[in-house]
């Protein structure tokens, strides 16, 4: 038997538990190649992570590589189980982590308490991050930066659907409050979304525009693509906008 948590509408990105996490990184001791990989300093960024294709399975070395980073839990279920000696209740927690800045991972975990349930949701989220590609998207922007998903793309979960369409700067994310999270913590600031389904089932719904992210990033797209589209893979630096207009050459003083 499960339940919809009462209070589950109230969506906060969190980002004191993160904090907290990354503290604790200082006494960390790595026990896998890549862990010890990142506490040195070897690997820095969560591009050379994946491409290193070591797997992630200690959740510090992704707060190392993702020093920032927002959770939303989105979803909190209460789950009764029957046993011998009575009724036993526990919290099932699924929490969806972001860079807002084109790093996403889905993590599951439960507890008998809320609290700890959504923080082992989020330790496992960060062993599950993966990177998705973003762009211009439209030629009716042509801004040239990563606003939006590159292409249309659909994500299934249950008995929803939920298509993700690139939509020019400025349109916003008009969208389920639900998926508007997924997008943000995903980098999408922009994107036409169309759901079909029981969208009203929260899990469903994130979960589907999290398939859909997951799908975009295996979509195999030509150099020529890339470059007209503007795509990018994962992290972009915040303060350079991909596609600088090209610098006018300076007039040689005489
Ligand atoms: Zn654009």
């Amino acid at each position: 038997m499960a339940r919809p948590c009462p209070g589950r509408r109230a969506y906060k990105m969190d980002t004191k538990l993160h904090e907290e996490s990354l503290k604790a990184t200082g006494q960390w001791t790595p026990k896998t190649k890549l862990g010890k990989m990142v506490k040195e300093g070897k690997i820095r960024t969560v591009r050379d992570a994946i491409e290193s294709g070591l797997p992630i399975r200690e959740h510090q070395l992704t707060d190392l590589l993702m020093p920032e980073m927002y959770n939303v839990p989105v979803d909190v279920r209460m789950v009764q189980r029957m046993t011998d000696s009575g009724r036993r209740v526990k919290f099932a927690v699924t929490t969806i982590i972001g860079n807002r800045n084109g790093v996403i991972g889905v993590g599951r975990a439960a507890n008998r308490e809320i609290r700890p349930a959504i923080e082992k949701s989020v330790n496992d989220a960060k062993l599950n991050i993966f990177e998705i590609p973003r762009g211009c998207g439209s030629w009716e922007c042509g801004c040239g930066r990563p606003h939006t998903v590159p292409f249309t793309v659909t994500g299934k979960s249950g008995s929803v659907e939920v298509t993700i369409k690139p939509a020019p700067r400025g349109v916003g994310l008009a969208c389920s409050d639900v998926v508007k999270q997924v997008l943000i913590l995903a980098g999408i600031s922009d994107a036409w979304v169309m759901s079909k389904g029981a969208t009203k089932t929260d899990i469903n719904a994130a979960m589907g525009a999290l398939n859909a992210l997951a799908k975009a990033a295996t979509v195999k797209v030509t150099p020529e693509q890339k470059q007209k589209l503007k795509i990018v893979s994962g992290e972009v630096a915040r303060q350079a906008p991909v596609a600088a207009p090209a610098p006018i050459a300076a007039e040689k003083k005489e």
